[in-house]
């Protein structure tokens, strides 16, 4: 069985003691442990900020891009050892790997152009002069510069690979170094990944850094230049939030937390307008996809209350050509949930819902598979519920199951829509999908308080249309109230994690010459 190290202080360390232990998601067989007992947490982070820290600020922009464009390509040259631990460990199809891993290059090269984009630049400009007096001579700057501690990185099970990248990509663009640490239970891929990452030799020393197994006591070392970014569980967040260092230092947490998100299906579509198709399509693609772990997957599908039956229908019909089973076989489409509990959790919820909904395919007991031992494997089937009146539900706005699992809900009018959809008290994302203007209008700005990003369906980009659970670089990820309230990448927006923004005030000509020295925070691709 293999050991999963930690890289902390530039050394390959093993943990003593009681080891987690990591599972193959299909066979439940023992692959690999970790353990952090006994590690050095106080001496890592210190190294990240008296190593890694100087040596990443004291790159240009640009020259940092080089380092994550080097990453970029140590990962596409090791894609396929990369995917078949996804498959093995997280229980994902290949296409499901591919979705991580390819979004982890493709995150890290994303940032490599920007940052090229940014030049020889240091630090960021906000905005233009702000004259304070009635002359020039005074005036006012915001600019962000490179925090001086170290970020630790806290990731969820579901995406191994993307979730190291888009931070780690985000903390070197911005000059920070990183410790980072995977959810144990699916590290056998963050790990390897880390591993070529360092083996690339694109990492100035002491710039990132890996625990593998428990986090221990690495809060307790934080200081106050320091940043934690969280994604994973809402009860996880809360206690990073509460931890007394956060508190007594004044430690910003970034958190992305649990996600009601909506599919909004517009009273104009029926059966056969490119825009309906798009939203079958986009639907069944986040149920199915990463057996809906995907922070993004859709979980409420909003409908006109006279097309709940023709949807319901269609949703089946697509739902019922999918296969579930061992993720190493082509046929196969939707692989296990990637833990024991995850499957527990799944369940439990999936009864949660039922007791307020009603299943129309799939559930508990339908379970059907293709080339694996049904008595093993930690699998969930497509699961379709159907609510009778939005006002009635209380789990389906406010239970995620993180598994292939939505619920259908009947809806009269863009008014009543938009305040069912706010009980979900926020989300990451909602895809709306309607060629009425006057509806999309009152839509989208009736529900982008609650959201952190909405995606627009309609007949003019169904043929482009990007699914609403692929988050892009270029764009915020995060949400508002449940979904944590955190952001990440959208370009430059994201890296101002790692930076402290200040206010100048000076004079004028002389803050001029910092502006254009400094690369603009709306800059770049
Ligand atoms: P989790 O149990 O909250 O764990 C997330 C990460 O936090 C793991 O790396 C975990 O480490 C670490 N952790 C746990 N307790 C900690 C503590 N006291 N101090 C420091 N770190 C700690 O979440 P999960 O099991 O990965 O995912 C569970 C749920 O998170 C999902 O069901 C879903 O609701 C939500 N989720 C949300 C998103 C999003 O982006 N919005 C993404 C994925 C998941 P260990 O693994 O070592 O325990």
């Amino acid at each position: 069985m293999k050991t999963l190290t930690s890289f902390l202080s530039g050394t390959w360390v093993a943990g003593h003691g009681q080891a987690a232990l990591l599972y193959n998601a299909t066979t439940e067989e023992p692959i690999a442990e970790a353990s952090t007992v006994g590690l050095d947490f106080a001496g890592a982070l210190r190294f990240a900020r008296q190593v890694g820290g100087p040596a990443l600020r004291r790159l240009s922009f640009a020259e940092r891009g080089q380092i994550l464009k080097r990453l970029a390509d140590a990962i596409v040259a090791h894609r396929d050892e990369l995917l078949l631990l996804g498959m093995i460990n997280a229980g994902n199809t290949r296409s499901d790997a591919k979705f991580d891993v390819d979004g982890a290059s493709a995150t890290f090269a994303y940032y490599a152009e920007l940052c090229k984009s940014l030049g020889e630049a240091h630090y960021l400009v906000d905005g233009e002069p702000i004259p304070l007096g009635r002359s020039s001579r005074l005036s006012g700057q915001h600019v962000f510069c490179s925090r001086t501690g170290v970020a630790i990185h806290i990731n969820a099970f579901n995406f191994p690979a993307w979730g190291l990248a888009e931070k780690a990509a985000t903390a070197i663009a911005a000059g920070m170094p990183f410790v980072t640490k995977p959810a144990t239970s699916t590290a056998l891929l963050a790990h390897r990944m880390f591993e070529v990452m360092i083996e690339s030799g694109a990492l100035p020393e002491g710039t990132a850094q890996l625990v593998c197994g428990g986090a221990g006591d690495l809060l307790d070392h934080l200081t106050s230049q320091d940043v934690v970014a969280f994604t994973g569980s809402a009860d996880t967040a809360a206690k990073l939030r509460g931890h007394r260092r956060v508190l007594a230092k004044g430690v910003p947490v970034n958190v992305e937390a649990d996600s009601l998100n909506v599919a909004l299906l517009g009273p104009d579509l029926d059966s056969g307008a490119p825009s309906y198709d798009l939203f079958l399509t986009c639907v069944v693609k986040e149920l199915t996809q990463k057996a809906g772990q995907k922070c993004t997957a859709i979980r409420r599908i909003f409908v006109p209350t006279d097309k709940v039956e023709q949807v319901v229908a269609d949703l089946i019909d697509r739902l019922s050509i999918h296969k579930v089973g061992a993720p190493s076989k082509d046929e196969v489409t939707i692989g296990p949930l990637s833990t024991a509990q995850q499957k527990v959790d799944a369940l439990a919820g999936i009864a949660k819902l039922a007791a307020e909904a009603k299943i129309v395919f799939g559930g508990p007991d339908s379970l059907s598979l293709h080339g694996a031992d049904p008595s093993k494997g930690y699998f969930v089937m497509p699961t379709l519920l159907v609510a009778q009146s939005s006002e009635s539900l209380s789990a389906v706005h406010s239970h995620e199951v993180f598994g292939p699992v939505a619920t259908v809900i009947p809806y009269t009018d863009s008014a009543q829509v938009v305040a069912q959809i706010a009980r979900g008290e926020g989300s990451l994302v909602a895809s709306i999908y309607s060629d009425d203007k006057s509806f999309l209008q009152d839509t989208v700005l009736g529900l982008a308080p609650y959201h952190g990003r909405i995606c627009i369906g309609s007949e003019k980009v169904a043929g482009t249309f990007i699914p609403p659970g692929t988050v892009m670089p270029q764009l915020l990820h995060g949400g508002p109230g449940r979904a944590g309230g955190g952001t990440e990448l959208g370009g430059t927006r994201g890296m101002t994690l790692y930076m402290q923004r200040t206010a100048l005030q000076g004079f004028g000509p002389f803050l001029e010459s910092l502006a254009t020295a400094g690369a603009k925070l709306s800059g770049g691709r």
